[in-house]
């Protein structure tokens, strides 16, 4: 899996680092940095709640 962000939708609200904080870093005032962009398979269900809380739509989460 990998994983792509729009960072000109993200708005730093920091959900996606709640909810996988192995793949996502954010800034206190800032926006997003995928610390890891080819996360193994045991993060997938963070990474999906990742996604779907993300509340502008930033994050994609593809299959290769
Ligand atoms: S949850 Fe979405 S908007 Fe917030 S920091 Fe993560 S990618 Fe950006």
């Amino acid at each position: 899996m990998r994983i792509e962000v729009d960072l000109d939708l993200c708005q730093g609200h920091a959900m996606c680092e709640l909810e996988a904080p192995a793949v996502f870093s954010v800034p206190r005032k800032g926006k997003v940095s995928v610390t890891d962009p080819r996360p193994p398979d045991g993060e997938r269900a963070a990474v999906e709640a990742a996604v779907r809380y993300c509340p502008t739509q930033a994050l994609k989460l593809l299959d290769d």
